[in-house]
């Protein structure tokens, strides 16, 4: 039979303040643990509003906990022996930390990091559907998400035609407040992310990417302290580059020009990162090879954003996620769950001999 482990703690990145919890706590509070959510620092209200409605709906005191905090607070759960087991979304060197302290610990851990997305790009495919893919892939969310595709792999001679229907879109989003619906893209969460992604931008210049979109001037009117930034394209970015080696996590899409079909592949499989990976063809023979040899968790054929359906489990590859286990569907149901396995018969009578092998079903 499969048994609760007891207390389990989730903690989790600023970006998807209600979907990340989510994909944690019902699993677990189904299969009998009670829940401690330790949210991020930088948007901590939805979760006191999950607890809220969770109250409301009647799940008894004490089955869902929100303790807010930084890095204190999560030296606390990583200390505390009655807490059984972690679940971490969040960067790859914090990720690291989480594994490597929640084991220490004797706590089962699964903790997802950071990414840098590939969509390829093949010559046959319909390249709207690619390119309109990617901009939402891209700029959606100012790209914070560990899901946006933050690489273009142009295949072959498909570059020149995918940059220049790529960098109209680009010049063309519309940036403004998240609460306007006429927002295509929003601003960055701090203004240190901003001056981050911005510091990138700057750097990627340097390193000899072209920059074919400029987004660092970007002034909205009104929201001048905003931490805007407009959408940025760099072409002929290369594996050496920092800004392709690294997650940039802001609007920032970087094409990588590619012989071949096999040396797109290796290029994502030499890549540290192993989150999600997209390709658009329309060859079944190409999709079927990509998504068997790519060395990558989540795979897209003509899909911009590979998040797996809600009764999947979602979870990368690689240093985007250190444990045995992805999180949600069965994989959450086993590791929030400790197997026991019971042995018994009943026999009738009393058994007059002793038995020096192991029992049998006989
Ligand atoms: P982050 O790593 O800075 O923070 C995540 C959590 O760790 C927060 O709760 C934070 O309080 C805590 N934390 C931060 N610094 C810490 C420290 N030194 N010691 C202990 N705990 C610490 O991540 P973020 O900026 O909130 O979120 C963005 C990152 O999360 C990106 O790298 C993104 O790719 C990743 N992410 C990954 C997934 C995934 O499924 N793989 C999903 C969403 C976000």
């Amino acid at each position: 039979m499969r048994q609760p482990l007891g207390v389990v703690a989730g903690i989790t990145p600023f970006n998807f303040p209600a979907m990340v919890p989510m994909w944690m706590f019902p699993i677990a509070i189904s299969c009998g643990n009670t829940f401690i959510l330790k949210p991020s620092e930088k948007d901590p209200s939805c979760s006191i509003m999950l607890a809220q409605l969770l109250a409301e709906a009647g799940l008894p005191e004490g089955v869902f906990n929100v303790v807010n905090g930084d890095k204190e607070t999560v030296d606390a759960i990583l200390d505390n022996p009655v807490i059984k087991a972690v679940s971490f979304v969040g960067s790859t060197p914090i990720a690291k930390y989480i594994y490597e302290n929640s084991a220490k610990n004797e706590k089962r851990v699964q903790a997802l990091g950071g990414a840098k997305n590939h969509l390829v790009v093949m010559p046959d495919c319909d390249l709207d559907g690619a390119v309109n893919g990617l901009m939402g892939a891209a700029y959606g969310s100012a790209g914070e998400r560990c899901m946006a595709q933050s690489v273009a792999v142009a295949v072959g001679d498909i570059g020149d035609e995918l940059v220049s229907r790529l960098s109209k879109k680009a010049e063309a989003l519309k940036v403004g407040p998240g609460m306007d619906k006429a927002s295509e893209m929003g601003p960055l969460v701090t203004k240190e992310h901003l001056e981050r992604v911005r510091g990138y931008v700057d750097l990627g210049v340097k390193e000899g990417a072209k920059l074919v979109v400029d987004g660092r001037d970007l002034k909205l009117q009104g929201y001048e302290n905003g931490f805007y930034i407009g959408g940025c394209l760099f072409d002929h970015v290369n594996r050496d580059m920092r800004i392709y080696k690294e997650e940039i996590f802001g609007p920032v899409l970087s094409v990588v020009r590619v012989k071949n079909f096999e040396e797109a592949a290796k290029l994502i499989n030499d890549h540290e990162y192993g989150n999600g990976v997209s390709i658009y063809t329309r060859d079944g023979d190409t999709g079927r090879t990509f998504a068997s040899k790519i060395q990558v968790g989540m795979v897209g054929i003509n899909v911009p954003i590979p998040v797996p359906m809600a009764f999947h489990s979602f979870g990368g590859w690689k240093r985007s996620l250190f444990g045995d286990s992805a999180m949600h569907g069965m994989e959450g149901i086993k590791f929030y769950t400790k197997l026991k396995t019971v042995t018994s018969r009943w026999p009738s009578g009393i058994r007059s001999n002793v038995e020096f092998v192991m029992p049998t079903m006989k």
